[in-house]
């Protein structure tokens, strides 16, 4: 069997690294040099699939048809939040599916987002099989710490869907802290604090040699480098309003230019106090008079359009410091991932949040493959990279009772993997089914939270209420994938369970 790759699936770029013959660990390179590929799909107007780079490069001029940031939207729920935020932004089309969850129709079909993802898995499998010259079946993928079960869930499904069975979901911190830490013979706390495309993650991590224990994790699933670039957009559509009275909202061409335009200018900011905003054509007036944007950002004004962003990551950190129960002088160092940690006022912005200046020990866009495959190559037995990690989930996982209430079976930061195992008593004559409805997220709601699914176990022993006694056994797997079963507790009959997922909260 081939190598275990590791696997980077990130918003904005993914990225991929393997162990070489010799133990080293290596980035798989793309085309031209490159060490990423784009996460973007698109099927142009011949019908064709691009993934990747192919796929960035007609964006502007086929937006409709050029689908990104699937990764804030697989795994989620029509009716959530961030799948309405996102149609704000993205100019191809974003519809519920039959179960709830989200689909994405482009050209004549419809694709759910384990598809879309499966796409861009697709594309790095292959660039690693031409690569390292041999079959690539097998992989670590990352995933955000914030991510829920049910988004864990899909990303296996991805792989699957892309021929590559995912041996282990790790989160995207704690490769970024393999990398950062292992072989160094440290005994030390660390925070990362990673702030990509499309989420932020905050870390808190106890490293002891090769033991990588999670003490606590959070974030914002809303934040990114995407909301930078939104904060832009925001403006310079603004500003064109008040000067033209135009809104280029409805454009859906323009509205591309822009969002590039918006994002270059970002990226440019971090290492130029100004930049021009310049795009001709850009509109028609009423009676046929083209429109220009011709416009100057300045670093001081994006900072001020930033400033609630990075605010909002601050606060994060002070949350998770709080359940990781440390005071900032007891990390010694902090490490930055993901492409928006370039920004220099996020620099600043730590180094006075953590009273240091972050550590310059890891690649901020490649820190998650390398610890990605250096976990592979500890699972495979390699011993100069055996590595225990002790990881957490990042919400509570419980219950529905009767009132509406929660029955936390795991609390926030609990650890992976882990088990619980509740009694349940039946309550009426000859009760044959139990059915319960397991929720994550931290609300003493179960409304509030997300719903993992609706289980219900069957086949239960006649007899007068009161009679059988139900042990549900919950296992969270290492990938913080949560499993169920029941048995009958006092003849060990083990009962037939089905699943029904679904996504509608009520
Ligand atoms: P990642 O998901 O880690 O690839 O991060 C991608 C995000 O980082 C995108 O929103 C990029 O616009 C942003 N980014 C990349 N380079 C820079 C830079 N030099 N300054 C600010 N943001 C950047």
């Amino acid at each position: 069997m081939g190598r275990i790759i590791g696997i980077d699936l990130g918003t904005t770029n993914s990225c991929a690294a393997y162990r070489t013959e010799e133990g080293a660990i290596k980035i798989i390179p793309y085309k031209g040099g490159d060490y990423t590929v784009p996460s973007i799909f698109a099927i142009d107007d011949k019908g064709q699939e691009l993934v990747g780079y192919e796929a960035k490069r007609q964006w502007q001029l086929n937006p409709t048809k050029t689908i990104y940031g699937a990764k804030r939207l697989v795994g989620r729920a029509f009716s959530s939040d961030v799948v309405e935020r996102m149609q704000r932004y993205v100019s191809y089309k974003i519809e519920p599916s039959k179960s709830g969850g989200v689909e994405i129709p482009i050209g004549s079909q419809r694709l759910s987002l384990e598809q879309v993802q499966a796409k861009i898995l697709t594309k790095i499998k292959q660039v690693a099989e031409a690569y390292l010259q041999e079959p690539v079946e097998r992989a670590v993928v990352t995933v955000p710490a914030y991510f829920s079960d049910r988004q864990r869930q899909a990303t296996k499904e991805a792989g699957t869907l892309a021929g590559l069975e995912v041996v282990r979901i790790i989160n995207e911190p704690t490769a970024a802290a393999l990398a950062f830490g292992l072989g160094k013979g440290l005994d030390q706390t660390v925070a990362i604090y990673d702030l990509g495309g499309g989420t932020f993650d905050i870390s808190i991590i106890e490293i002891r040699d090769r033991t990588f224990e999670v003490k606590a994790t959070g974030g914002d699933v809303f934040l990114g480098g995407i909301d930078f670039d939104n904060a832009i957009i925001e403006h310079v559509l603004k500003e064109f309003a008040s000067k033209h009275a135009v809104d280029l909202r409805t454009d859906p061409i323009a509205m591309q230019r822009i969002k590039d335009m918006a994002e270059r200018a970002k990226v440019d900011l971090s290492s130029r106090t100004d930049v021009p905003f310049s795009i001709p054509f850009i509109t028609m007036t009423s009676d046929g008079k083209p429109l220009d944007i011709n416009t100057v950002l300045t670093r001081q004004l994006l900072e001020t359009l930033a400033k609630p962003l990075i605010e909002a990551t601050l606060e994060a950190c002070g949350r998770v410091l709080r359940d990781a129960d440390k005071e900032i002088d007891q990390i010694k160092e902090v490490l930055l991932v993901g492409g928006q940690t370039r920004m220099p006022a996020i620099h600043d912005a730590i180094t006075r949040y953590f009273k240091r200046q972050p550590s310059k020990g890891v690649h901020p866009d490649e820190a998650v493959a390398v610890g990605a495959a250096i976990f592979a190559s500890s699972l495979e037995g390699e011993t100069a990279n055996a590595v225990q990690l002790l990881d957490v989930i990042p919400m509570a996982i419980g219950i529905q009772r009767a009132d509406g209430g929660i029955h936390r079976l795991f609390a926030r930061n609990a650890s992976v993997p882990n088990q619980k195992a509740f009694t349940f008593t039946t309550s009426s004559q000859d009760q044959d089914s139990l059915i319960m409805r397991i929720y994550q997220g931290d609300s003493d709601a179960a409304k509030d939270n997300e719903l993992l699914g609706e289980f219900t176990f069957s086949g239960i022993r006649k007899g007068p209420a009161g009679s059988v006694n139900v042990e549900v056994v919950f296992t969270l797997s290492h990938d913080g994938i949560l499993t169920l079963e029941a048995k009958d507790k006092d003849t060990g009959t083990v009962m037939k369970q089905t699943v029904r997922v679904s996504v509608q909260q009520s």
